[in-house]
């Protein structure tokens, strides 16, 4: 027998064999309605309600770098990466079960730190810490964070649903989590420097830091768009596919692509790049537009409309309309601010955990 790589077929090369292996149990779930594939499963209870779940990692060396991650940041983001999840089907988020795998050496205060986070930032979502499981870990600390909610039927928002012709929105902006991220590594490379030469710490270096703020706070303390859940409730909008943007805006929107059968067309002038990841990506040579495109982690929602609702979003600046989908033979496309289009599946989309 003959090995393969991970590496050979990605991460979601992997899920979808996995997913095929789980298939046969899905046959004896007749309330479920949606099983692996979109943001969250759908499951129907009984009640007038249709549930949702899901679940996110964070793994140290993976997700984040102990070094230049305050403890009760990444207990909000554990939080908040799942709360978007949620978010992406259009439902309310609920109850959260918490598990941890924690080395020996790590102190108690740390990981109370963690929960004091956590617990901030599920009181400002309305979801009750209610369960979870801890165990030791022999490399590195992980943080595993699953979730219910809930929607109606009519309210519920798949990935899959997007139309030809419909319109192509996203909120808030993009970018600023891999821009954020990119000054963190440097940070963290010219503190390892300073003291491989057992040089005094910089203190001015972080005050420098303070021009990077916004983005540095979207990458260590991300938001999930519960505020883009309550407008859309507000003014009665049901997207007609919707994903929340983890792993960049070209994988994600081909996510919706792939999922309902379509092709889309964007415009990179319409693109909301965040003007701190603009100005930080000048300073490192670096192309703003690409962390956009697959920086990912900036957990914005990336939604479908037909173009008669567009009235519905205009009066909402947080909310840009970057495309149209169009027929599934179209593809992904991006036109630039030049007026050439390119075919984004060309492009390196966006992050795989297998991949180089
Ligand atoms: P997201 O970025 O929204 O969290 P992912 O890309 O992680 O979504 O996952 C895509 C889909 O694959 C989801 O429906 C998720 O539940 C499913 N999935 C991911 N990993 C596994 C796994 N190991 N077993 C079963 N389903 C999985
Ligand atoms: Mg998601």
């Amino acid at each position: 027998m003959s090995f393969k790589p991970i590496s050979e077929i990605g991460e979601f090369g992997l899920i979808e064999q996995l997913s095929a292996i789980a298939a046969p149990t899905i046959k004896n779930a007749p309330g479920l309605v949606e099983g692996i594939g979109d943001d969250c499963a759908v499951y129907r209870t009984g009640g007038p309600t249709v549930q949702v779940a899901t679940t996110d990692l964070l793994v140290e060396q993976v997700h984040f770098d102990l070094l230049t991650t305050p403890m009760h940041h990444l207990g909000s983001k554990a939080i908040s990466v799942n709360v978007s999840d949620i978010c992406a089907m259009n439902a309310e988020p609920r109850y959260a079960l918490v598990s941890i795998a924690v080395p020996r050496n790590v102190p108690v205060e740390m990981i109370e730190e963690l929960y004091r986070g956590m617990a901030h930032a599920a009181s400002r979502y309305g979801v009750a810490i209610a369960g979870g499981d801890t165990s030791s870990s022999p490399s590195g600390l992980t943080i595993s964070v699953t979730m219910t909610g809930e929607t109606t039927q009519e309210r519920l928002a798949l990935r899959k649903g997007a139309r030809p012709g419909e319109i192509i929105c996203v909120t808030g902006t993009l970018g600023g989590s891999a821009a954020g991220l990119k000054v963190l590594l440097r940070e963290k490379a010219m503190m390892l420097e300073q003291l491989r030469n057992n040089e005094p710490y910089n203190k001015d270096v972080m005050a420098e830091l303070k021009e990077y703020t916004g983005a540095i706070r979207c990458h260590l303390l991300p938001e999930a768009r519960h505020d883009t859940i309550r407008f859309f409730r507000d003014s009665n909008i049901v997207p007609t596919s919707m994903i929340d943007i983890s792993d960049g805006l070209t994988s994600d929107l081909g996510h919706i692509c792939r999922r309902s059968g379509v092709g889309a067309h964007i415009e990179e002038a319409r693109i909301p790049v965040m003007p701190d990841a603009r100005a930080i990506a000048e300073e490192f040579q670096e192309d703003a537009l690409t962390w956009a495109l697959s920086g990912g982690e900036d957990y914005q929602l990336l939604f479908t409309l037909p173009k008669g609702r567009y009235d519905d979003i205009a009066g909402n600046r947080d909310i840009s309309v970057i495309g149209t989908i169009t027929e599934a033979e179209e593809g992904l496309l991006l036109t630039d601010i030049y007026g050439m289009t390119i075919d984004l599946a060309d492009t390196e989309g966006g992050f795989d955990h297998f991949r180089q």
